[in-house]
């Protein structure tokens, strides 16, 4: 028998379902097939900085794989479409009984998925599985039977679950008794724009495991301290390798659990507030399940799509750019553009400019930033963004909107990471950091930094009369 295991967003050897089960026979014949789809890709935004960490992942993949005995294939189509056509050939070339993959569950993917299945229906047995998950979507629902709309009842019902499943992770496959093989070909790179590989996340899910085992084990106890200071390293960083399937959700819940046993006990602890974290990455998950809308970028509260958004390309290009003049948000933007990672504080204060000072269509924000992004993951940015905009399901109220210098104060009280980032505001004191034009006129100095685009006072105004005039009606 030949088993197939078409690797997609799951580019690890352990914990990984369907790879385990494609290896449980131990006579069966095994490979592994990766399709990258190039076109498919750029209409979904994927940053080339993405396409180019899947493709350094890969690499290793194809390594690990090889010394276990699994050969991988790889073949580069457009889209969605012709992979499912050249797997439908590949199945029949090779004589595959089974296929075994895990599942995405975006509407594209799941399309795909069921087209395939179709195709290959009473030929080959498709076997697929909930993997990128701690718990399936529809599997925490309201007495009803509803999903949850409100996020903190979501997160208790989880949690039961979550006690109630058995969620360990899996181990890596046994090597297969046929041997090692040689790794002949090294993959051709993707038809996508190129990118220089981030020296601050190197690839490989032995990478990715180091960095939990060192986060779970020195850092969580101070994450609620630290987590909305974006200079410091408080956070885990591992978004991007759980984005590609370099590390499973599991693997990062059962190390929490081996260094923090009283984890579920403990509300208030470090280890609680980063399974949270953890939580509201499943939470959108599941959401875009329930409403596969949110994949077409349609916002959850429809009213919100009468908001008379400003078409404003000089300002969308500010926001991009990083020259709003406002410290906090620039210094986020280019780390963004640099770096191709934004701390999560920063998200929320750079997605809220952009929406409710600039009164941009949070749609403009959600690509720009999955062009950049190394953890590019649609439901947690569509997430981010509808939370930030106030279109979305348990968003901040449209009313309350951050004030982007304060922000600033209140997460950066030193500018340590705006000078970091603005190199152009070296010499101001730490007390004029926030609004440095102010301390220029006094010193009088010119800064080489632009001036707000925005007087944010004037313009929170004017996005609370857009938002209240979309919500009458208007
Ligand atoms: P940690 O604080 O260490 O958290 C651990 C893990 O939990 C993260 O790696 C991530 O997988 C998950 N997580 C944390 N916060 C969230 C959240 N709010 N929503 C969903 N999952 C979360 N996250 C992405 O992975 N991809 C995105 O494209 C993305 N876009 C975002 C856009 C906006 C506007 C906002 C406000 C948030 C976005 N986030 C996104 C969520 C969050 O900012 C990042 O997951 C986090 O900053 C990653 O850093 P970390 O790994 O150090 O996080």
């Amino acid at each position: 028998t030949t088993h197939l295991v078409w690797l997609r967003n799951d580019l690890r050897m352990t914990d990984n379902k369907a790879l385990y089960a494609a290896c449980s026979d131990p006579d069966a014949r095994v490979l592994a097939v990766f399709i990258a789809t190039p076109q498919q890709w750029r209409q979904h935004e994927m940053a080339p900085r993405q396409a180019e960490f899947i493709h350094a992942n890969l690499l290793q993949v194809q390594q690990a794989l090889a010394e276990r005995g699994i050969p991988l294939s790889y073949h580069q189509c457009d889209d969605f479409a012709a992979s499912v056509d050249w797997l439908t050939a590949y199945c029949a070339q090779e004589r595959v009984d089974t296929l075994f993959y895990n599942r995405q569950y975006e509407i594209n993917e799941r399309q795909r998925d069921q087209r395939l299945e179709q195709c290959l229906s009473g030929k080959v047995i498709c076997q697929s599985f909930d993997d990128s998950l701690l718990l399936p979507p529809g599997s925490v629902k309201t007495g009803g039977g509803e999903m949850y709309k409100i996020y903190t009842p979501f997160r208790k019902a989880f949690i039961q679950r979550l006690t109630e499943s058995d969620v360990r992770s899996l181990p890596a496959p046994k090597p297969r008794a046929s041997g090692a093989l040689s790794v002949a070909t090294v993959l051709a790179g993707f038809d996508y724009p190129p990118a220089e590989p981030s020296g601050d996340f190197p690839a490989g899910e032995e990478a990715a495991l180091q960095r939990l085992r060192t986060f779970c084990r020195e850092q969580v106890q101070d994450y609620l301290e630290q987590r909305d200071r974006p200079a410091i390293a408080g956070t885990s960083s591992l978004s991007p390798y759980l984005a590609i399937g370099a590390l499973s959700p599991r693997q990062c819940f059962n190390r929490l659990r081996a260094e923090c046993p009283q984890l579920l006990e403990n509300h208030d602890s470090g280890a609680f507030g980063w399974l949270n974290e953890l939580i509201w990455r499943e939470f959108y998950r599941h959401l875009m399940v329930a409403y596969p809308a949110l994949c077409k970028h349609r916002p959850f509260i429809d009213w919100t799509d009468r908001v008379r958004w400003r078409d404003n390309q000089a300002l969308l290009q500010a926001w991009q750019q990083g020259a709003t003049g406002y410290p906090i948000v620039d210094a986020a933007m280019r780390q963004l553009n640099t770096t191709g990672w934004m701390h999560n504080r920063l998200r929320m204060i750079s997605a809220s400019f952009l929406v409710k000072d600039l009164l941009i269509d949070w749609r403009a924000g959600e690509r720009y930033f999955m062009a950049q992004l190394l953890d590019g993951d649609l439901a947690a940015n569509n997430g981010g963004w509808q939370w930030a905009a106030s279109t979305g399901t348990d968003a901040a109220p449209y009313f309350r909107i951050f004030n982007p210098t304060t922000q600033g104060e209140r997460f950066d009280p030193q500018g340590t990471f705006i000078r970091k980032w603005l190199p152009e505001l070296a010499d101001v004191p730490d007390n004029a950091i926030h609004q440095p034009h102010r301390w220029a006129e006094q010193q009088q100095r010119v800064l080489d930094y632009p001036l707000p685009i925005v007087d944010h006072k004037q313009v929170r105004l004017e996005t609370l009369a857009a938002f209240e005039a979309a919500k009458r009606g208007e």
